[in-house]
């Protein structure tokens, strides 16, 4: 067993176990003194030459390749569990990351160890997925970037049994994951949320986070990539030959059908109007863009209408968005609006109440 910790002693960890003498001293230090004869051949300290980021990937990385499964503990929010997380991906070494937060804490995302790379999110993914929407959490993630590897000035205050059962739980998801058992039929990451009120742990999916930088490494996918990549996915699913999809111009011409004033499906397919575009263009504006050349303020949008139900009021349905052509929002819009009606707006008749 190797414990490792680039932070030394720092005033907000004296209360919890270190002591005012052994402020500035390595961590790894104080818990070695602490452990009896046999903990002590079992523990191995683990240092680093400095506290910059590439001495401690390579301290990492020369561990990683020695154990069967990495445990982080995040008692005060930092980046190093997202640096040592990259690193187990590369040794292909299963990590669990125990976390403390004011609300309770977390263990995961538990990751199927053996297809680590194709299975759901990572830490990076779940502490993402946390901070959306939500501006303090965006730029605490911004400052602990720059603070790389000290973590926030703060500590949350938990009672000292949730922290047990925490440790439990890491245990047991350590465990899990050192023997290969966490593999479950999903390939879907999981996350341990335990909440101290009500008291209760809930598991919960961390699928990948489109702006993690370690899921997604290399942003030059493209459109096309992707085209074709859905393609392979449907002849894999489907057992069969897949067609290239028609063109959205074509599907448009062919849906015009639907559309009309009385007796069809939709009422009406149009763009956005004149006044609708203008406003875009003085939001881009007011913000120091451009509006002739942003390519958001020249998007095209299109809303597809349906007769309302018991009266003449048409109701909007469906959207669809172009950066460059009108028709293509359009036809869009049609589809999605095509797919709505078998997905949303089933409803049988029977079970509808008329109060009058
Ligand atoms: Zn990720």
């Amino acid at each position: 067993m190797y414990i490792f910790d680039p932070v030394p002693v720092e005033s907000l960890d004296l209360a919890p176990f270190y002591q005012p003498g052994e402020l500035g001293c390595p961590k790894v230090d104080v818990v070695w003194r602490c452990l009896g004869r046999t903990g002590r051949s079992i523990v191995r300290r683990v240092k680093s030459e400095s506290g910059e980021r590439a001495a401690i990937e390579t301290t990492l990385r020369e561990v990683a390749g020695q154990v069967q499964v990495v445990l982080s503990c995040v008692d005060r929010a930092s980046q190093l569990a997202e640096c040592v997380s990259a690193v187990c991906e590369t040794a292909r070494v299963p990590l669990v990351v125990a976390e403390l937060s004011d609300a309770g804490g977390s263990v995961g995302p538990i990751r199927n160890s053996d297809e680590a790379r194709e299975s759901g999110g990572c830490i990076s993914c779940a502490s993402l997925y946390r901070a959306e929407g939500d501006p303090f959490l965006s730029l605490e993630r911004e400052y602990l970037r720059r603070r790389f590897p000290l973590p926030v000035r703060r500590r949350p205050a938990v009672e000292p049994w949730l922290i047990e059962m925490l440790s439990r739980l890491a245990l047991l998801a350590a465990f899990q994951g050192g023997d290969g058992t966490s593999s479950s039929a999903s390939n879907q990451s999981r996350l341990w949320q335990l909440n101290s009120e009500p008291f209760e742990v809930i598991s919960t999916a961390v699928p990948r986070h489109y702006a993690c930088r370690q899921c997604f490494p290399a942003p030059e996918r493209t459109s096309s990539e992707l085209r074709r990549q859905t393609l392979r996915e449907w002849r894999q699913n489907w057992n069969g030959p897949a067609a290239e999809p028609a063109d959205l111009l074509e599907l448009r011409r062919r849906s015009q059908h639907l559309i009309a004033e009385r007796f069809a499906v939709f009422r009406s397919c149009y763009q956005e109007s004149a006044d609708q575009r203008r406003a875009v263009y003085r939001f881009c504006r007011d913000r120091g863009a451009d509006p002739r050349d942003n390519l958001v303020a020249n998007a095209f949008r299109a809303v597809v209408e349906r007769p309302g139900r018991g009266g003449d009021r048409a109701v909007a349905f469906s959207e669809g968005s172009d950066f460059h052509d009108g028709r293509r929002a359009e036809a869009l819009a049609l589809m999605e609006a095509i797919e709505r009606l078998f997905a949303l707006d089933q409803s049988d008749p029977r079970r509808v109440v008329a109060a009058s």
